[in-house]
C-alpha cells in the first residue's frame, strides 16, 4: 500500500537536496519519478531545483489553482511523486495527492517547512500532519547547538523581522533556523544575527 508522507525542516536543513536524492535512487531503481513544486501564483511550467549543495533537477511547477489530480492524469507511468517545497500547496491540493495516494496506489513524498517566521504553521503543513501516514523530521541546528525549529526571517540589516506576509518572495537568503530561545531572545534584544 502505498503512503503519503510528510518530511518536514527548517531552512537549511537539507530538504531539498534529500527530496533530490530520493528521486535519484527511485530512478535508479528504474522507477519513474513526478517532481512537482507549488508556484507562489498562477503561473505553470517548469522550474530548475537546486540544492545547496549542488544537487538540481527540473520540476513541474504546480499553480495555486491547479487540481492535482488531473495534472497526474497527464503523466504516464508515474511510480512515485515527489513535491520540493509542500508547504506552498493549499489543503485541497494536499487532499488531491491523498486520493492519489489511496486510489492510484502512488506513494507521494513531500518536502517541506513546518512553520513560517511567526512559527506558524502553513496550512499545506497543518494538512499534511492531520492526512500523512508517516511523518518524518530534517533537523537543523541553532548556532547555539540546540535544535532549530523556528525560520527566522531577516531584515536588511540582518535583525530578526516580526511581521510581514507570510510569503516573502525571492527572499531565501533572508531566513534564518534557529532554536526558539534565540529567536525570541534576538527579537527582544534586537541585535543582528547575520
Ligand atoms: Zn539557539
Amino acid at each position: 500500500m502505498a503512503k503519503l508522507y510528510f518530511k518536514y525542516g527548517s531552512m537549511g536543513s537539507s530538504k531539498t537536496a534529500q527530496a533530490l536524492i530520493t528521486k535519484y535512487n527511485y530512478e535508479e531503481n528504474g522507477m519513474r519519478v513526478w517532481l512537482i513544486k507549488p508556484a507562489s501564483d498562477s503561473r505553470d511550467g517548469e522550474v530548475l531545483i537546486k540544492s545547496r549543495v549542488g544537487l538540481e533537477a527540473t520540476a513541474e511547477v504546480v499553480a495555486q489553482d491547479c487540481d492535482i489530480r488531473e495534472s497526474f492524469a497527464q503523466q504516464k507511468n508515474v511510480d512515485v511523486i515527489i513535491v520540493d517545497e509542500c508547504q506552498f500547496l493549499s489543503v485541497e491540493q494536499i487532499d488531491q495527492l491523498r486520493e492519489i495516494v489511496d486510489w492510484k496506489n502512488v506513494p507521494v513524498l513531500c518536502f517541506g517547512l513546518r512553520t513560517d517566521f511567526l512559527s506558524t504553521l502553513f496550512p499545506g503543513s497543518r494538512r499534511l500532519f492531520e492526512v500523512a501516514d508517516t511523518i518524518t523530521e530534517i533537523k537543523a541546528i541553532c548556532d547555539c547547538g540546540a535544535k532549530a525549529t523556528v525560520n527566522a526571517r531577516l531584515d536588511a540589516d540582518g535583525r530578526v523581522v516580526t511581521q510581514g506576509a507570510q510569503l516573502l518572495l525571492g527572499g531565501n537568503d533572508r531566513y534564518l533556523a534557529m532554536c526558539h530561545k534565540c529567536w525570541i531572545r534576538s527579537i527582544r534584544e534586537g541585535r543582528k544575527v547575520k
